[in-house]
């Protein structure tokens, strides 16, 4: 790969590894282990295994390593480690990264089953975690300590999509000797530039925009090579959490397309915020892409665009809430994002059904509130779907 490829043509071509055949389209190596030519070979493959050279599909396979290689490539770190889902990415990431006795701090709105992990799992081992609102720097600034291992937060928060502001934080971070673990499946690698904004760790689930069409889960942790090979790998290799060759193969296929999804998305996504916004049966149109959004100038500078998801409070809650969905004929109800399928989600009463009341309303999660990720459908018929389903 040229060093001045754009990410167009990185999205295309990078980690591209041809066999004999010279097949155009990417081979999917269906296979769990290889074959060395001697003993001798065996033995000094597993002493050091270099870049083309392959033991077993839990610590790597050729197919694999061309989705490493080219969602690497895209995001600009120097190296990546596909995983079996997005959280066995964020699972794997801090697992490998703590140990007992270390500090945390984390944003408080996270995906249901990132909190699972920061709330019951971690504090299960010895690692002590602080909570604040991601979108507050003072909070951060007062709960990281000296003594604080990684701060971890998802960029654009789900379902309320407040942002993280990347760069003040993972400063803040740095200044303490805290690596900065980024969740950054809302931000997509379309408008990342996480890495060049200071996060240390980048994370994916590769089952939302890369893919993007609902088909398989998956993951990747993008960092330094010394990080991804020496911290990640030996815990992933070890604990059974890698992708699969089929999987990584649908996830390179996804990555050739998914500028040209993801900017559409986010296209169509502007264009349902500002019809909606004043709609009379809402209280509220959340999306960074508006002015309105409290985060308006922090998303431009950040991701360059509002991204492809929005939030809508339909006045009257969860009864209300519940006649618009029920009422819509395009738009699919469902809790996956990304997908080329509009999909709408009551967070509430799905996602983040488990939380208390005191947490649902410290994260704006209401009952009126619906999650609309939003696919690739003609927007005009998305705009006309949600109107008429509005005025039940
Ligand atoms: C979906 C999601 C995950 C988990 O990914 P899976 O592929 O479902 O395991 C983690 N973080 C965020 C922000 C997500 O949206």
């Amino acid at each position: 790969m040229s060093k001045d490829w754009q990410k167009g043509t990185r999205a295309v071509h990078a980690g591209t590894r041809r066999s004999q055949y010279g097949e155009v389209s990417e081979a999917i190596f269906m296979t769990q282990g290889f074959v060395y030519d001697t003993a001798e070979q065996a033995e000094t493959r597993f002493e050091a295994c270099g870049d083309d050279e392959f033991i077993y599909a839990r610590y790597g396979n050729p197919t694999v390593k061309m989705f490493e290689d080219r969602i690497a490539a895209l995001e600009g770190t120097e190296d990546a480690f596909a995983t079996a889902s997005g959280m066995a990415a964020v699972n794997g990431a801090l697992m490998s990264l703590l140990k007992a006795g270390d500090h945390v701090v984390s944003s408080r709105a996270l995906f249901g089953s990132c909190l699972y992990i920061a709330e019951e799992i971690l504090p299960r081992f010895g690692v002590e975690v602080t909570f604040v609102d991601g979108s507050d720097l003072a909070q951060w600034e007062a709960a990281i300590r000296p003594d604080t291992s990684a701060v971890f937060f998802e960029s654009l928060s789900n379902p309320a999509l407040e942002l993280v502001d990347i760069e003040a934080v993972c400063a803040l971070a740095h200044a303490k000797g805290a690596v900065a673990v980024c969740d950054n499946v809302f931000a997509t690698p379309v408008y990342s530039n996480a890495v060049a904004q200071g996060a240390d760790i980048v994370i994916y689930s590769t089952t939302k925009h890369i893919d993007g069409q609902g088909r398989a889960l998956g993951g990747v942790i993008l960092g330094t090579r010394e990080m991804i090979r020496n911290t990640v790998e030996p815990y992933m290799k070890h604990t059974g959490g890698s992708m699969s060759p089929f999987t990584a193969w649908i996830m390179l296929k996804g990555l050739e397309t998914m500028r040209l999804r993801v900017r559409e998305q986010s296209a169509t996504a502007l264009r349902l915020a500002r019809a909606l916004e004043g709609h009379e049966n809402l209280s509220r149109v959340i999306y960074p892409g508006l002015p309105s959004h409290p985060q308006h100038d922090l998303a431009l500078r950040q991701m360059g665009d509002g991204g492809t998801m929005l939030a809508i409070e339909v006045a009257g809650g969860k009864e209300a809430a519940y006649r618009f969905l029920n009422a819509c004929k395009v738009a699919i109800i469902s809790n996956n994002l990304g997908d080329a399928k509009t999909i709408l989600t009551p967070p509430a009463f799905t996602t983040h059904q488990r939380l208390p009341q005191d947490q649902k309303d410290a994260l704006g999660i209401t009952p009126g509130l619906v999650r609309i990720s939003v696919g690739l459908e003609d927007a005009g018929d998305l705009e006309e779907d949600f109107m008429q389903a509005l005025s039940h």
